[in-house]
């Protein structure tokens, strides 16, 4: 068994949302991260006037509402200080520190397919062996200092602005010279000037940059934007750049040219990038249309900069802007009208060498005291690289990427199962609001992961078709824009003799979050995904109790609730009545009705929830609580959560209970109102019956009795955790026995005693519908079973029974949850996805 169920690696914005968000999927994880601090790019670039570049309220996690709303950030874009405090707020709120080690790198990562894990080798010399890695090693974490000759011999000292010394450094008095004109670049020039004797800069290409207008957050705009929070989240979340932006949705091309105008002096004066590229729907598009913000940038080059021979060399020329990343400063053009700063064009008169007192040209010399290099990474790929990682036989990943990197939807690569990449290439990643992107991609991922431990499928792998078709399709829309035309680090130009590939997708974040979607939905389409282990054998993942899930039972336990079996059935009955208002109300419904339906025995008293109006089809919904408690009210708020995600009918039955009541009463009301729901409220559309433990024990009986009797014909049967056979000599009793999670081992005989007082009857296959001689004929199931459950191992061995009588099954299994979590809508967020993935299989059954 593998120490980990997954290794994360890095502890940025991706790491830290991974950690927490597999934790709370019930996984064992284990963060490394190579800084002593948490923060990845927010924690090594801490030159002076880092800042981010995306407003606050957009370069922050939407996961957490409460979080989201409690969390205040003091300006428009925040610098790099304040980034660094909020990530470690969120690993303070959320108790992630005992699951991430600082100061490790990860130095190797290397596939064993024969115990379908991963053994990670740290720089501590330590090895964990996982059965996922997931890889949050950072787009822009490799740094690069370009191969000046003589560097070594430099008297000074020199820096990367991305290993910043934590004390700060004093330039007070000094000659520095800075080599870099890009987003870094621009920020730290001023800050230099500032105290420097003189700045020079060292500028290759020069750059577009707009202001970002920053200024404090305003308390007033603060409280009012944030009761639209969720709103504007889900608008980010399907938005071209993961940020709303606003444009005209006009071509530029076709704008009068005063109109023009008034938008884009419009927008420089309100600040940021994005709304600048996305004013016209043709900017990134159509290079007539760039030359128009192109030519207006420039003409503010030219209005700030004093001298026209600065101005003119500062102005872009070569490449279409936003082709490489738009930069913003409110005072970089401004810094080149302090008489202490210097633009050296090293286009036409490149850098030859540094020598022990500074940097010499073709045409001339520098005499510097400090050096500081805002050269860039090698993007998207380098972090990667840095890694010794080998997938199937051995193969290097830099061996596979050696004529570029392929991955399918930039989260996974053909021949390196259970590896993930967090905003990798072939993903918006670096052309999106990175935070946005990271955690659509870590919630994906986690997701993925949860369907192969609960599906029971050791590998997941991308395979070489998809990987191929998706690189070709990120390609083809790179192609449709402007962007192939700079030389940037997006195609890996500014490293010498990287392949030239365009890496990141440029298709939008909601196109991509769509497709995502549906790949997922799709049983993870263009993924092959394997069980190796031999049959009958439950894989070895450790598996914690869901936190929400371990609240409900430390409430339990706090409030001294006594085990079922120590009471009486009235005592359990009236014991219900906290776990009720625990739980709350469900959802709104259109129409809710209470009816009675004509029983054999008697009247059986149903409630009909109509979510709207023409239902595809009708569900007949029964209750649990051990046959012996439990009603249609204590049952009110999951059917309804139920009624809604199914979007039809949920007719919810009030059958009698014992021990007033013995076998077979429960199951001839719930067969009886089967029949007068199919003959008086169906009205000949699809009929779906559901229940959740004693009720999905109702359900499979009724779906075979009306495979016995003349039916009704049945187009699904939903059985939730459901109770199959009295036979409690199973592992998962014994697994449970005597302890404290819901349900236990004596609970469940203290149940039967009560329902079949008879032992005889228990066998009857209308008690025990795992003891059927044949199972053939049944409806389809969706079978959902829980870990911390007596009853997971016959739901497990009810799904294996109808598979093998060839009934379609889909079986789902909850990996951290409890029994009874469906039930617990308000408490436990599993109830709520459980009711999805139900509404959604019962739609398609009835034909949705
Ligand atoms: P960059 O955009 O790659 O810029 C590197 C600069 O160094 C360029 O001006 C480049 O010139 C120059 N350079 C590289 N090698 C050189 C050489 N041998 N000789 C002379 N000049 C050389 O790197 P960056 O500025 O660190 O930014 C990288 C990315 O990080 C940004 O695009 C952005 O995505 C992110 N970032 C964001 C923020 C923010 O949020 N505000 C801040 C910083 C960085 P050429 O252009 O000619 O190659």
């Amino acid at each position: 068994m593998a120490d980990l169920d997954v290794v994360v690696v890095g502890a940025g914005f991706a790491g830290i949302y991974a950690v927490h968000a597999l934790r709370s999927a019930g996984l064992t994880v284990r963060a490394f991260e190579a800084g002593s601090g948490i923060g990845g790019t927010w924690f090594w670039n801490c030159y002076p006037g880092a800042r981010c570049d995306v407003e606050s309220k957009d370069y922050s996690y939407s996961f957490s509402p409460e979080l989201e709303q409690e969390w205040s950030w003091s300006e428009r874009y925040p610098a790099q200080p304040e980034v660094l405090r909020y990530l470690n707020h969120v690993a303070d709120r959320f108790g992630l520190w005992p699951d991430i080690q600082l100061d490790t790198r990860v130095i190797a990562a290397i596939w064993d397919g024969e115990t379908a894990e991963w053994t990670v080798r740290t720089d501590d010399r330590a090895e964990r062996t996982a059965r996922f890695c997931v890889m949050a090693a950072g787009c822009l974490s490799a740094y690069q200092v370009p191969a000046f000759r003589g560097l070594d011999s430099f008297r000074g000292p020199w820096y990367h602005t991305s290993r910043w010394p934590r004390e700060g450094v004093d330039f007070t008095g000094l000659r520095v010279g800075l080599v870099g004109t890009g987003s870094t670049g621009i920020q730290v020039a001023p800050e230099i000037a500032e105290v420097a004797e003189r700045l020079y800069v060292f500028q290759r290409t020069a750059n577009f940059a707009v202001p970002n207008r920053n200024a404090p957050v305003d308390p007033e705009f603060e409280r009012v934007f944030k009761t639209g929070y969720r709103e504007y989240r889900e608008q980010a979340r399907a938005s071209l750049l993961g940020v709303p932006v606003a444009g005209t949705g006009r071509s530029a091309r076709a704008e009068p040219p005063d109109e023009l105008q008034r938008t884009y002096i419009e927008r420089w004066q309100a600040g940021g990038g994005m709304p600048f590229l996305g004013a016209y729907t043709d900017v990134l598009i159509d290079r007539a249309a760039n030359d128009t913000v192109a030519e207006f940038i420039r003409e503010r080059i030219r209005e700030t900069v004093r001298d026209p021979a600065v101005a003119e060399l500062l102005c872009p020329t070569t490449y279409p802007v936003g082709a490489k990343r738009l930069c913003q400063s409110d005072d970089y053009f401004a810094m080149y009208n302090r008489p202490n700063v210097t633009l050296v064009d090293v286009r036409s008169d490149p850098i030859e060498e540094v020598t022990p007192d500074g940097l010499r040209t073709a045409d001339g010399f520098y005499a510097l005291d400090a050096i500081v290099f805002a050269t860039g990474f090698d993007a998207m790929t380098g972090a990667l690289a840095r890694i010794d990682i080998r997938g199937t036989d051995g193969l290097p990943l830099t061996e596979k990427w050696a004529a570029g990197p392929r991955a399918y939807l930039g989260v996974a690569t053909a021949g390196f199962p259970n590896m993930f990449m967090v905003t990798g290439p072939g993903s918006p990643s670096v052309l999106s609001n990175m935070v946005v992107s990271i955690e659509q991609h870590v919630e994906w991922i986690t997701d993925c992961i949860e369907h192969a431990v609960s599906h029971e499928y050791t590998c997941v792998e991308a395979t070489s078709e998809a990987e191929k078709a998706w690189g070709e399709h990120v390609i083809e829309v790179a192609y449709s824009t402007l962007f192939p035309m700079a030389d940037s680090w997006y195609v890996g130009a500014n490293i010498p003799g990287k392949p030239r590939v365009f890496a990141p997708y440029i298709g939008g974040v909601g196109t991509y979050r769509a497709r995502c979607d549906e790949v997922a939905l799709a049983g993870y389409e263009g993924f092959v995904l394997t069980v190796s282990l031999a049959e009958g054998r439950r894989l070895a993942v450790s598996v914690s109790v869901n936190p929400q899930a371990q609240e409900v039972l430390d409430g339990r336990a706090a409030a001294g609730v006594p085990p079922t079996w120590e009471q009486t059935p009235e005592e359990v009955r009236a014991g219900f009545a906290p776990v009720k208002a625990m739980i709350g109300p469900g959802p709104a419904v259109a129409s809710v009705r209470d009816i009675i339906i004509p029983g054999k025995a008697g009247e059986i008293p149903a409630r009909v929830y109509s979510p709207a109006p023409d239902s595809p089809g009708t569900v007949v919904y029964y209750h649990g609580g051990g046959w012996v408690l439990g009603s249609v009210d204590d049952w009110d708020a999951c059917v309804r959560t139920l009624a809604v995600a199914a979007g039809c009918d949920v007719v919810s039955i009030d059958y009698r209970l014992a021990p007033e009541h013995v076998f077979p009463a429960a199951t001839d009301d719930a067969y009886d109102a089967l029949v007068w729901v199919a003959s008086s409220l169906a009205g000949g559309r699809p009929l779906v019956v559901a229940g959740d433990s004693a009720g999905g024990n109702l359900a499979a009986v009724s779906a075979l009795r009306a495979r016995d009797s003349s039916g009704p014909a049945l187009a699904l049967q939903v059985l939730i955790y459901p109770v199959t056979d009295h036979d409690l000599d199973r592992e998962s009793y014994r697994q449970y026995d005597g302890r404290e999670f819901i349900l236990n081992k004596a609970d469940m005989a203290w149940f039967w005693d009560h329902y079949t007082p008879d032992p005889a009857a228990r066998s009857n296959p209308y008690a025990s519908p795992l003891r059927a001689s044949d199972m053939s004929g049944l409806p389809p199931a969706f079978v959902l079973t829980a870990e911390h459950d007596p009853l997971r191992d016959e739901g497990y061995a009810f799904a294996d029974r109808l598979r093998a009588a060839r009934v379609p099954v889909e079986h789902r299994h909850y990996g951290s949850q409890i029994h009874g979590f469906f039930t617990m809508v308000n408490v436990i967020d599993d109830a709520d996805k459980a009711a999805a993935e139900l509404g959604a299989a019962i739609r398609a059954a009835m034909g949705g």
